[in-house]
């Protein structure tokens, strides 16, 4: 895994991701990162309170989120880079979803307890902290009350796909996300192509309608990605004619297999995000 001077998809409290984003700033400071984007989970409210609290670091913050959206019945996420955080459609877009995941948790909350659970709502309320909540933070819950001994069994048996806690909700459609990045000036980056569970047709045929609709480049380097998927996805950004992106999906120091820019580098010979965005 090699470290990089950029990185482009990390999470802070604003979502789920555990390090505030003062600090995570510092430690990507510190692991020699140059060029950050925080892309937390459907809210910006990380780079807004650092941008309030006059934070100065020794590298450049660009503007990042990560959306959730679906194409046909598949939850896909979309990392916007350098959009415009004051832009209406995209602050009234994040408000919806703020709305959206408050009434996913609690329909998770009770579905959940009808499993023979207790009533997490409040415990996962307390575990997002003001940050956008997502399962994640039922994961937390669980281990706190010792109900799961890792967050990984937590979505292995009750928040995983096809699970209890998995509340299916109408995330916005793809088409739509795409607008709003573009509307906002920004850059949009199918996040980790091959963690979806889908096979290497369907990812073939969800980067041919991301492109139609105007999608703008996939994720090639991160954590999870192996040597031939790398080259499949490699394909796809030549094909059609996409930028290629990289960053640690970092969500937390205790995971060994994350770290602020450290991730599998983007093939050489591929038009690259940094390019654009630097
Ligand atoms: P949500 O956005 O609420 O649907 O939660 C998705 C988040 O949960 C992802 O961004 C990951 O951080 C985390 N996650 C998803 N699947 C797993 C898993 N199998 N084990 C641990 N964490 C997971
Ligand atoms: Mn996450
Ligand atoms: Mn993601
Ligand atoms: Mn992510």
């Amino acid at each position: 895994m090699l470290a990089h001077s950029y990185d482009f998809h990390t999470h802070s409290t604003a979502s789920d991701g555990t390090l505030a984003p003062e600090v995570l700033i510092e430690k990507a400071c510190a692991a020699g990162v140059k060029l950050l984007a925080l892309t937390d989970h459907d809210t910006m409210k990380g780079y807004q309170a650092l941008v309030k609290s006059g934070y100065s670091a020794d590298l450049k913050l660009i503007t990042g989120v990560e959306l959730t959206c679906k194409l046909e019945k598949q939850v896909v996420h979309i990392v916007g880079l350098n959009i415009d955080a004051d832009n209406e459609r995209l602050t009234s877009h994040l408000q919806m979803l703020d709305q959206l995941r408050m009434d996913r948790a609690k329909a998770i909350a009770l579905r959940l307890q009808k499993a023979g659970l207790p009533d997490l709502l409040e415990a996962a309320i307390d575990c997002a902290a003001g940050g956008q909540i997502g399962r994640p933070h039922f994961a937390r819950a669980l281990l706190d009350l010792k109900l799961v001994s890792d967050q990984q069994q937590a979505f292995k048996k009750y928040l995983g796909a096809g699970k209890k806690g998995d509340v299916k909700v109408e995330w916005p459609e793809l088409a739509s996300i795409i607008d709003i990045i573009k509307d906002a000036g920004g850059l949009s980056i199918l996040a980790h192509p091959t963690k979806y569970n889908l096979t290497m047709n369907k990812i073939r045929y969800l980067v041919a309608h991301y492109s139609e609709l105007g999608g703008d480049a996939l994720e090639v380097g991160y954590p999870a990605v192996t040597p031939d998927h790398q080259k499949a996805l490699s394909v796809l950004v030549e094909k059609h004619q996409l930028l290629a992106s990289g960053g640690s999906d970092f969500h937390n120091p205790a995971y060994h297999w994350t770290s602020l820019g450290c991730f599998p580098g983007v093939p050489g010979h591929l038009p690259h995000v940094l390019d654009v965005v630097n």
